[in-house]
């Protein structure tokens, strides 16, 4: 497959962009008079080479996991989405029966997917995530600066790219950035900028954050190209998939579903994104509309990630052999590096009633605290049951 690449320099003369639509332009679409040359085996991604130290190289993976901010904050405006959680799961259901990828569970189904709940749950956590993938609205407006403005926390103080003053406290309006919107426990928006969505998320070292919501990508009439969500984002990521202009329901759904099924059968992102701007096809001119963004640093076919054969790794000084000498907090370490598939199996093994156990979306740690502790309480199998089990399991 051959790559072209635009190729946009950090040092761009501010002046230049002020007047230029060239972070705009869909490049996708470049035409030789009878096609389009996306019909052809060609791919498009946007470089951007921050400053800053580079994302390290590939990241050696067992299993991907996947955390979905569903995001359903909207107003009259901007109709309600439907969720797209259901969409990844169909997308990466293979993978996820193959104990390959695991989508996380981050608030209860009761609970509102705030920015707060993701920020405590990005902070407890302490291995690094692999893809993040917001779905909802945003927008690139101006906001008014003034934490005394009397229209402050509601959308009044955001303004179109032409404004200059607040009409409510005239404070001279901040240059025009993407937001991205976020649910709250209240009624109303909560409206979060694309640097503070970066500075969150990039704490825990995603791979790859995908965006689909309206605008997540736009940059344009400001003093930097790098003020869409996008652009900001890849100060702290590798690669970004988001959508610069308006993205029908229908699309984004087929978009969604055929992406994660080529990620998840190894593909690298720039083929899983033509694969997957091909499901929408058949809604004339959305096609171009996903794009990619990547540090110049980043594998130039995105690909991100490195697969490691799945199978239980022990610690090197427990063999098999010495499991029944083992104490509890070895055997949860032992539980914790289990692939679903095989934990199921263990589960299945030692009869664990279903409805006690967390299910396999959860994260493993989670699962093998239930069952350490259902073992050990009235009615449990007792540790020496799980031990023996695990040792013809492994054997
Ligand atoms: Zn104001």
């Amino acid at each position: 497959m051959l790559f072209i690449k635009f190729s946009c320099v950090a040092a761009y003369d501010a002046n230049v962009i002020e007047s230029s639509l060239l972070p705009l332009y869909p490049w996708q679409l470049v035409h030789d008079g009878q096609e389009f040359l996306a019909d052809y085996p060609v791919t498009f991604s946007y470089l951007i080479a921050h400053q800053n130290p580079p994302p390290q190289g590939k990241r050696k993976v067992k299993q991907i996991k996947v955390l979905v901010i569903l995001s359903t904050a909207s107003d009259k405006q901007y109709k309600s989405i439907e969720s797209k959680q259901t969409v990844i799961n169909q997308g990466l259901k293979k993978t996820s029966q193959e104990g390959r990828a695991c989508l996380l569970s981050w608030y209860q189904e009761t609970e509102k997917p705030t920015i707060k709940r993701l920020r405590a749950y990005l902070t407890e956590r302490d291995e690094p995530l692999d893809i993040i993938h917001f779905d909802g609205h945003g927008f690139f407006k101006r906001k008014c600066p003034n934490p005394e403005c009397p229209k402050r926390d509601t959308d009044r103080v955001f303004y179109s790219l032409n404004t200059q003053k607040c009409q409510f406290c005239g404070s001279v309006l901040e240059e025009p950035q993407g937001f991205l919107f976020f649910d709250r426990d209240s009624p109303g928006i909560d409206y979060r900028s694309g640097a503070e969505f970066a500075r969150l998320v990039g704490q825990s070292k995603p791979m790859l954050v995908v965006i689909t919501a309206c605008k997540s990508a736009l940059a344009y009439k400001s003093d930097s190209v790098f003020n869409g969500v996008a652009q900001k984002l890849l100060r702290q990521v590798p690669a970004v998939v988001a959508t610069p202009f308006s993205i029908s329901e229908e699309s984004a759904t087929n978009f969604v579903e055929q992406f994660y099924r080529a990620l998840g059968a190894k593909k690298s992102l720039l083929e899983a994104v033509k694969l997957a701007g091909d499901a929408m096809r058949h809604h004339k001119y959305e096609w171009y509309r996903p794009v990619i963004f990547l540090r110049p640093d980043t594998d130039e076919d995105g690909n991100l990630f490195e697969w490691e054969v799945t199978s239980v790794e022990l610690p090197p000084e427990v063999t098999p052999k010495d499991l029944s000498q083992i104490n509890k907090n070895e055997l949860l370490d032992i539980l914790k590096r289990m692939i679903p598939p095989q934990f199921n199996q263990l589960l299945f093994k030692l009869d664990v009633p279903q409805y006690l156990m967390p299910s396999s979306d959860n994260p493993q740690t989670e699962r093998a605290i239930a069952l350490l502790s259902w073992a050990e309480a009235p009615g449990g199998c007792g540790l020496q049951k799980i031990k023996q089990a695990l040792d013809e399991l492994l054997k």
